[in-house]
């Protein structure tokens, strides 16, 4: 019996392959052939493409290590053309980039996983991080594999280990497994910690110099409280200095929202957990349910509280286990708790815009928390205006998610969906105009449109608060920019009147004596006059207050006086 089972099987399979007289051939990939072969969906999708992306990634999983773990990050960052005589055999330019930080480490029992096997992550759980998918690092060190055929190198000392682990490695494409060439420990000299990744790479460093100093650049606008190092090809070395040291407050781990959930996920919650009782689940398993509300949500659907969790996964529950998972997205529980955010917060927009663009107003707001789909998000936005903004037909939209810089994809992006439809119009800006806008989706789960992370789906909610953001700064910016219109309308005004003051003042002063004893008037007499025109002047025009601060209108005034030559 068995035999014959074991026959049949060996038989299904050989047919499998063979496609079972369909004349299609049947085989299994693994994941790490799949991104291999389909680069363009991590982002890798030509030379110029792919420097930029690698650095992405590097910096990325840099910023990880560091802000969201409470250190201040310093990262250096260095893109070097690999040395001629390699290169004089007609191929394609290559790049070595490596990236430095001063981060958390990677520990060496996962060291050769995280950069050697396609989908292996530290990042799978529920917090704001910059990575998400498990997939950056490894898209790039498969492309390095595939156009300079060199492993990457790994450099890490974690805070609490005495040693600093080194590691050369490749990807097995076939097994998505890593491959080690290589291996290292060295005793720690002093107390570093942190991460240096070095790959080569095929790229085109003219064509993506520009998209990479733009990256770096937004990078330094959203952490004003990193310093970041770029050495590039061309041998310049950008430094952007911290200029606070005040940081968003590291996210914490949340449990998933009862919104958010579906049935493979709470078959596997139920799989994992060490409730005894559906209550005692809810409770301890989710985010936003307590004694009392588990109690009432499972009396409203009737549910048996008692009921033990691994019950449901038994045959014929099914339809108990969907019904749960409805009740679940049905039932007003409290929002998902925003403690797992980690939004920049206004004052560091504000910095961050006034740095790199030295502009004449600048506006930021970060929302209260929202939720899609049981994700809670914030969104932020920041406006600068004026100063040393160059004048462009729209306004120049910077993009961010989670605090990374979106440069690609920008129309397919919900931001721009939303900057572009304002009528700016109605807040006293026409085009051209020297605008910036920056808005900042901080989220559980940002939906991006695709594993590359270079823009982001148009969620209702995400839209409308977006808008909502926008039209309140927005707001703000118009009230600053009517207040100025009416100071520089006194201002003409009174400089028409303020330029006869002097003369004024002058014939005046004749009438401070009867005409039988004129003789030319005394400075101190043709000065108090002049006072006394100035106050009147001043009396009469309205300066409005500017960014709060009133100004003296005696002093604009007087200032006019003094620089009205008399002949
Ligand atoms: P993701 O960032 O989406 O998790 P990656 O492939 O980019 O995926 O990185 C895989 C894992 O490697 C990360 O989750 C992280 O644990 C670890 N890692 C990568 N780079 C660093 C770094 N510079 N410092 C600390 N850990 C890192
Ligand atoms: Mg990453």
């Amino acid at each position: 019996m068995s035999a014959s089972v074991q026959r049949s099987r060996g038989r299904a399979r050989t047919a499998d392959q063979r496609g079972g007289g369909t004349g299609e051939k049947y085989r299994e990939m693994s994941v790490a052939e799949f991104f291999a072969k389909n680069k363009e969906l991590a982002g890798f999708s030509n030379p110029t493409r792919a420097l930029y992306q690698a650095v992405r990634e590097l910096v990325e999983n840099s910023l990880d290590a560091t802000d969201a773990k409470g250190i201040l990050p310093w990262i250096h960052i260095s893109i070097a053309p690999v040395p001629e005589p390699s290169q004089g055999d007609g191929s394609r330019p290559r790049y070595v980039i490596s990236v430095e930080d001063n981060g958390v480490g990677v520990p060496v029992t996962s060291m050769a996983m995280a950069f050697g096997k396609v989908l292996f992550s530290s990042k799978y759980v529920i917090r704001q991080t910059r990575g998400m998918y498990g997939l950056g690092v490894k898209a790039a060190v498969l492309y390095g594999q595939m156009t300079a055929g060199t492993p990457v190198e790994v450099f890490s000392a974690t805070k609490g280990s005495q040693y600093v682990h080194m590691m050369r490695l490749m990807i097995d494409v076939q097994r998505n497994e890593p491959r080690i060439l290589e291996k290292g420990e060295w005793n720690k000299r002093g107390s570093w910690h942190g991460t240096k990744v070095t790959l080569t790479l095929e790229g085109d460093w003219s064509r993506a110099r520009s998209k990479i100093l733009e990256y770096v650049k937004r990078t330094a606008v959203i952490a004003p409280y990193a310093e970041i190092v770029l050495e590039t090809p061309d041998g310049e070395i950008l430094y952007f200095p911290r200029t606070t040291r005040r940081m968003p407050k590291p996210p914490k781990e949340a449990k998933p929202h009862p919104h958010g959930v579906d049935i493979e996920q709470l078959k596997s919650i139920i799989r994992s957990t060490r409730a005894k009782t559906l209550k005692d689940l809810l409770v301890t398993e989710f985010q936003s349910i307590g004694e009392k509300t588990a109690v009432d949500f499972l009396e409203r659907y009737g549910i048996d509280p008692k009921l033990k969790p691994r019950e449901l996964l038994r045959k014929g529950r099914e339809r108990l286990l969907r019904r749960l998972v409805d009740a679940l997205m049905e039932y007003p529980f409290r929002s998902p708790k925003s403690d797992y955010l980690s939004p920049i917060g206004s004052d560091i927009i504000e910095i961050g815009l006034r740095r790199m663009f030295a502009p004449e107003w600048v506006g930021a707001v970060t929302r209260s928390p929202k939720a899609h789909r049981g994700h809670p998000f914030i969104v932020e936005v920041g406006i600068a205006y004026g100063g040393s903004i160059e004048s462009r037909d729209e306004p120049l939209l910077l993009r961010y998610a989670n605090k990374i810089p979106l440069l690609y994809e920008e129309r397919e992006d919900v931001s721009y969906k939303v900057v572009s439809s304002i009528n700016w119009k109605q807040y006293n800006i026409d085009f051209p105009a020297p605008l910036v806008v920056l808005v900042h989706i901080a989220s559980t789960k940002v939906p991006y449109k695709g594993v590359g992370k270079e823009s982001v789906s148009d969620v209702p909610e995400i839209e409308s608060e977006i808008r909502n953001a926008v039209q309140e700064i927005a707001r703000k910016l118009r009230i600053y920019l009517s207040r100025k219109a009416r100071e520089q309308e006194a201002i003409k005004r009174s400089i028409t009147l303020a330029k006869y003051i002097p003369e004024v003042a002058l014939s005046l002063a004749y009438f401070i004596r009867p005409p039988e004893k004129w003789q030319p008037p005394r400075e101190e007499e043709v000065r108090k006059i002049k006072e006394s025109l100035i106050r009147l002047v001043a009396r009469n025009i309205d300066l409005p207050p500017i960014d709060g601060e009133s100004q003296d209108p005696e002093e604009i005034v007087r200032k006019i006086v003094e620089s009205v030559q008399l002949d």
